[in-house]
């Protein structure tokens, strides 16, 4: 059993009451970790320590800031081969994957670090010569970080470095279904040497996160998960009005038309939903595929899915391991035969698959491909957050369109064709906040992503997280000589 700790106030702390809670390998199907279970005495403490540590985390020059972040870097890179292992034995994706977003995590620490001594305002020229006006980003103080279990590390490390660029402190609750990873990055920013408080991390079921968000300390309000957490994230928040961003999930369309590069089309089809075994919150789960070219689209894709080697995520070899847990596996099952009560066609596996080893319990699905999909049904309007691929066919652009944004989520979307003004019309029809042609799943620290409508507000990555960590004060300057008429000051 691999035991962890959390990080509170800069050192290794278990639960002020000892108590602890497993962490279930979903392969094996075996409690394999030992995690604290956080009370609300060590919830007050972590907050105590962040709002402490704050003032001076802020004031300390950003390229000091900037080089911790890149020794946390360094770090994890040091780790990388552990870590991903641990994070694959926590929530099951494969290794290669795992492995990838540990170097895609601590590129985007890099990243953020070369921000933290460039938090740049803006000078506005006014009306008036004796006047000056300019701006400066300040942080907004303590921020409450809450991942979800598909990405724990990836996750936060879409957060914690701009909010650290930034200048605030920060407290984690990793899901309690995938802590094992955020605590080690805890026990790294011991060892690196960051001040005590400046990052915290607690662990425990939803009941310690909305302690974390509820908390009078809590000045910003970080969530990657479900809309349904969300909104109750965002009721309790309005009480004090804490600012929040909220990276959401999605039924993203992946659109093929005729005229697009087939072949390549079918692999970002098959990366859309079948990589990380569609517990993706871009996950193209709609497939939409013009009319000409359906039957070659689909039969191209239902054979890839059909031979998609499933097994051991530890395998480099995998392409696809189990479900992270036993919650999201049923919801999966469930969603699968809704759609076959309500006449989807399937084309492609349908159910449970059997684990690679005996003895296992094994949270597998088979890879599931549903053809004549209608728009109104669950599977095509529900989010599964596994591999399930819904079908879709459209007739021209408008109709594509029409369906695409025929949904309560607005994440992403893949558009496939050679024609570069179709590529521009049809991605400016689309009302998602990630669009990709040509590509899909594809992402990059310097480049934003987040959603509209249910699949939340504000962005991660990119320069314009910083904006999400910051807030503007504007500063306005008069050195006018004299000064006498109280009712006429203005510029
Ligand atoms: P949740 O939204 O329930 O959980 C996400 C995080 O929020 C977890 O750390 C959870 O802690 C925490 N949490 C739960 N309740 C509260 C609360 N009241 N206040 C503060 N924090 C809270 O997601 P699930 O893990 O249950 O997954 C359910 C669905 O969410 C999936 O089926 C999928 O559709 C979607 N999802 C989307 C993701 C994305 O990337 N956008 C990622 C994962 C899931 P704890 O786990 O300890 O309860």
């Amino acid at each position: 059993m691999t035991d962890v700790r959390m990080t509170i106030d800069g050192e290794p702390s278990d639960a002020a009451d000892g108590s602890r809670f497993e962490s279930v390998n979903p392969l094996t199907g075996e409690g394999w970790a030992s995690v604290p279970d956080a009370t609300s005495e060590d919830v007050d403490r972590a907050m105590t320590a962040a709002g402490e540590a704050f003032p001076t985390w802020r004031a300390l020059p950003g390229h000091e800031r900037g080089e911790l972040m890149r020794a946390l870097a360094d770090a994890m890179e040091d780790e990388a081969e552990q870590l991903a292992e641990l994070e694959t034995r926590d929530n099951g994706k494969v290794i290669r994957e795992t492995h990838s977003q540990v170097g895609f995590a601590a590129r985007n620490l890099r990243f953020f670090a070369g921000y933290a001594d460039k938090l740049y305002g803006r000078t506005i020229p006014l009306d008036k010569p004796s006047v000056h006006d300019h701006t400066v980003r300040r942080p907004y103080g303590v921020v409450a970080v809450i991942t979800a279990w598909n990405s724990p590390i990836a996750l936060l490390c879409n957060k914690l470095p701009p909010a650290l660029a930034a200048g605030n402190t920060v407290v984690v609750k990793p899901s309690e279904h995938a802590s094992v990873t955020t605590c080690e990055i805890g026990r790294l920013v011991r060892e690196v040497g960051f001040p005590p408080g400046v990052v915290n991390i607690v662990t425990g079921a939803g009941d310690v996160g909305a302690e974390v968000t509820g908390h009078p300390t809590t000045d910003k309000i970080s969530f990657t998960g479900s809309p349904a957490t969300a909104r109750r994230i965002a009721a309790q928040a309005s009480e004090r009005l804490v600012p929040l961003t909220l990276e959401l999930g999605g039924k993203s369309a992946n659109i093929v038309f005729e005229d697009a590069n087939l072949d390549h089309a079918v692999v970002g089809a098959v990366a859309g939903i079948f990589a990380a075994a569609g517990q993706s919150c871009v996950a193209g789960s709609r497939l939409l595929v013009q009319d000409d070219v359906y039957d070659t689209v689909v039969d191209a894709v239902v054979e890839r899915a059909r031979n998609i080697r499933l097994g051991d995520p530890l395998d480099p070899d995998t392409e696809m391991g189990p479900i992270a847990n036993r919650p999201q596996f049923d919801r999966i099952l469930e969603l699968i035969e809704a759609a076959r009560r309500e006449g989807a066609t399937l084309r492609a596996g349908g159910g449970e698959a059997a684990p690679p080893t005996v003895g296992d319990e094994g949270l597998f699905v088979q890879p599931t491909v549903f053809t004549d999909v209608d728009p109104s049904m669950r599977i095509a309007t529900e989010e599964v957050f596994g591999p399930v691929l819904s079908v879709l066919s459209f007739s021209d652009e408008e109709e594509a369109l029409e369906i695409a944004n025929d949904s309560p989520y607005g994440l992403a979307g893949g558009v496939w064709t050679q024609n570069l003004a179709r590529a521009f019309r049809v991605s400016g029809g689309l009302e998602t906040g990630v669009l990709w042609v040509n590509t899909y799943r594809a992402s990059a620290a310097q480049a934003p992503h987040g959603g509209v409508k249910a699949s939340g507000y504000g962005r991660e990555r990119g320069g314009e997280a910083l904006d999400e960590y910051t807030y503007v004060q504007n500063r306005m300057f008069d050195f006018s000589e004299s000064v006498s008429d109280p009712f006429a000051i203005r510029t």
